[in-house]
């Protein structure tokens, strides 16, 4: 199985209609990086910056975070890197960041919330960032936005480091593009003016889902008890995916179910082109991908999710499809 799948990694990502499907990796810390040539992954789609925090034993320095990013950068050669702007709290604990105990941590002082509430946390990583990426593009983007204005008040701070950057003579990156993390569903009724504001969009389907379900990710008791492929997930991912298409914002998702080879058939079905997951889900995506033929999944997937179509079982549908590629 490994070898079959080190032998597609110079194989077109395309489908057996032709669709090409860019295949990205999510990653954390810099072991990570040497997989995206042995995967063949097209860039990084998502790199979680909290991990570099998790692993140290008091906050990184800005020399730290910056040579850090600079590695990354240097690493995927040329290729695209979206940082996502710290995700601490919930389910990410810092031992030296003294925090109130909360109740529910997934939905309480966390990622962006405490990255506007504590701008000198926020700023430092973002000056490092600037740094890393001069002279090439520098993406960023933000976690936990549930209101268009957070990400509004993450961009000024940006812009403001940019400006005194520019004011102290620091050479800046060459474009900077900046985006929001789409994972709470109150962004859902606020599309149309997110996609005014960003550069593009990624979907976050694990805290996503969690939130759209009122289902504890991290919580066996519960945590199957309702199905990502379910119709109602499934009509907000399109929900999202026409609003950025209308809008031309290119959009992403990098929950786990986009290295699932069966999740990730429905997403191509429902028309999303850009998918990032982790390491070693690149190879099996890629082999279910290659032999999937996506006009014809669409045509038939997309009628299922209509209201009043009988037949509810989305999962059965897929697995009956993909049985017959
Ligand atoms: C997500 O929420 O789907 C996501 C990709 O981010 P994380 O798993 O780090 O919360
Ligand atoms: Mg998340």
């Amino acid at each position: 199985r490994q070898a079959q799948y080190r032998r597609l990694r110079n194989k077109p990502s395309v489908t057996k209609d032709g669709v090409e499907i860019r295949l990205l990796m999510n990653a954390g810390l810099l072991v990570d990086l040497p997989h995206i040539a042995e995967a063949g992954a097209a860039g990084v789609g998502l790199f979680r910056t909290e991990l570099q925090f998790m692993v140290a034993s008091s906050f990184p320095r800005m020399s730290e975070q910056l040579s850090q990013y600079a590695q990354v950068l240097d690493a995927v050669g040329g290729r695209p890197v979206t940082f996502r702007s710290l995700d601490i709290g919930g389910d990410k604990v810092l031992p030296y960041l003294r925090s109130i105990q909360e109740e529910n941590p997934a939905m309480g002082w966390r990622a962006l919330r405490l990255g506007l509430d504590r701008p000198g946390l926020l700023r430092t990583q973002v000056r490092a960032l600037l740094r890393a990426a001069v002279g090439r593009e520098l993406k960023l983007m933000f976690p936990m936005v549930s209101h268009v204005e957070e990400f509004i008040k993450a961009r000024e701070l940006v812009e403001r480091e940019l400006k005194h950057s520019r004011r102290h003579g620091h050479p800046v990156p060459e474009t900077i593009r900046l985006g929001v993390m789409v994972e709470v569903p109150s962004l859902l009724f606020q599309l149309d003016e997110l996609m005014t504001e960003v550069d593009f969009i990624s979907i976050g389907s694990n805290d996503l889902f969690q939130f759209f379900c009122a289902v504890d990710r991290g919580n066996t008791r519960v945590a199957d008890r309702f199905d990502t492929l379910g119709v109602g997930f499934l009509r907000a991912l399109k929900l999202i995916l026409d609003a950025a298409n209308r809008a031309h914002v290119p959009v992403t998702l990098c929950g786990e179910i986009a290295g699932r080879p069966l999740e990730a058939m429905a997403l191509i079905g429902l028309g999303f082109r850009d998918l990032s997951m982790s390491p070693a889900s690149l190879g099996p995506v890629k082999a279910m991908l290659r032999s999937l033929d996506a006009g014809r999944l669409s045509a038939r997937l997309l009628p299922r999710l209509e209201p009043g179509h009988p037949d509810r079982d989305v999962r059965a549908f897929l697995r009956q499809f993909a049985a017959e590629q």
